[in-house]
């Protein structure tokens, strides 16, 4: 078994062991007869750091928990010449251990205020990257109670309480009336102490004052399986992400040249604004549409009883097209029409009034196959896109000499 350091002070960033084994498996690791690392449990992640041996420094990248009971320290590159009995000095990274201390009391507290407050017990905790999470065994959770919760919580943080490690028999912890209630076969248990507000067992690293941990911030709430999951941030990476958030926000006002405390009040407006114009814009396309299925049907000859109508756009979409052939072909009831676009993306719409006999499907397959587009359609209507704008004019003509063969 390691001898835990951080059990008894999780300020203790530098600490002198001895080697006890140096393994080079697939990932090389070292096993210290006393460690202050902390390894990955109880929803903390491990702390990183570096080793310093007689032949230089090693870089510590993961700490776990081995099954026999002892921590392991896994090593960035392979150490050279380290013998069992070797001493070395440790350093953990202090902003990361301090940030895990943060967020770890900060979890403490804040479970704790959803007790006190509402009876609502946390059933696992988890620690991100970027943020910390507790699900909260309650099938419901309201935007009141989490304001409540992480005032109460900023409160305790405030009063800045001692937070103290204490080691009691199973027996004694009975008495005490823990929060949390482990899952351990130890007859010791490590309890944390937050002055007048909470007992529970822990293993983590924790600040030895309310106050060191800076402040709670409550993010996003979710339903997932087993209750309501809470996303917080604690201390500087509170005061992070509220710069993070800040600058995001800024950015969006200033496209506004709005306060960001108007930024809903404008976006509501703009996309208001953005619907309307689409409404006009959908409205004026359906009576451009029916002029210009006017004006081509009146210059369309008739020939063996059809009005033929072939025209290829340089800037129109697919949607227009539809629109387009849908007017022509109700306008008259013997048309048939051959329309193609180039740009924005080159497409084919074939159509005829209902009634008519041609076969617009079967006609835009042997089209698309000349040119390589994809497609298809029925026998009133057939759409189809093209790689390439290059010979839609001459693959329109081609298809419209096969419906009137001289
Ligand atoms: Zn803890």
């Amino acid at each position: 078994m390691t001898d835990r350091l951080y059990y008894h002070d999780s300020f203790l960033y530098d600490f002198d062991a001895e080697v006890l084994e140096c393994t080079d498996g697939p990932r090389s690791a070292l096993f210290l007869d006393r460690t202050a690392f902390y390894p990955t449990s109880g929803g903390q992640v491990f702390d990183t750091g570096v080793i310093a041996t007689e032949s230089g420094k090693l870089r510590v990248v993961e700490v776990a928990d081995a099954e026999d009971g002892r921590v392991v320290h896994y090593l960035e590159v392979p150490p050279k010449d380290i013998k069992p009995g070797a001493k070395i000095h440790g350093q953990i990274d202090r902003t990361r251990r301090r940030d895990h201390m943060q967020q770890h009391t900060g979890q403490h507290v804040l479970s704790a205020a959803f007790i006190r407050l509402f009876n609502l017990p946390t059933v696992s905790f988890h620690m991100g990257d970027d943020y910390c999470s507790i699900d909260l065994d309650t099938p419901t959770l309201t935007r009141t109670q989490v304001e409540e919760a992480e005032r109460l919580a900023n409160e305790i943080i405030l009063e800045n309480r001692p937070v103290a490690i204490r080691f009691v028999t199973r027996d004694e912890a009975g008495k005490l009336g823990l929060r949390k209630i482990p899952v351990t076969d130890r007859d010791e248990l490590r309890i944390i102490d937050i002055r007048d507000f909470d007992l529970s067992a822990c293993g983590g690293t924790h600040v030895n004052q309310t106050g060191q941990i800076g402040c709670v911030m409550l993010r996003k709430t979710e339903k997932v399986r087993q209750g309501w999951r809470v996303e917080f941030i604690a201390g500087q990476r509170a005061v992070a992400m509220a710069r993070r958030d800040y600058t995001t926000l800024t950015e969006t006002a200033g496209l506004f040249s709005a306060h960001i405390y108007d930024v809903p009040q404008q976006t509501r407006k703009s996309l208001d604004e953005i619907r309307s114009l689409r409404k006009q814009r959908e409205q004026s396309l359906e009576e451009l549409a029916a002029a210009q299925a006017t004006a081509l049907l009146a210059e369309a000859s008739e020939t063996n009883g059809r009005r033929l109508v072939v025209r290829t756009f340089a800037d129109r979409d697919m949607s227009f097209l539809k629109l387009l052939a849908q007017k022509l072909t109700r306008l008259s009831k013997n048309t048939v029409t051959l329309l193609g676009t180039t740009s924005p993306q080159p497409s084919l719409v074939f159509a005829q009034s209902a009634g008519q006999t041609c076969d617009m499907g079967a006609l835009m397959n042997e089209t698309l196959a000349k040119l390589g587009g994809r497609g298809g359609g029925s026998n009133d209507m057939a759409q189809g896109g093209l790689p390439t704008a290059e010979g839609i004019e001459a693959a329109l003509q081609h298809a419209s000499a096969a419906l009137n063969p001289s």
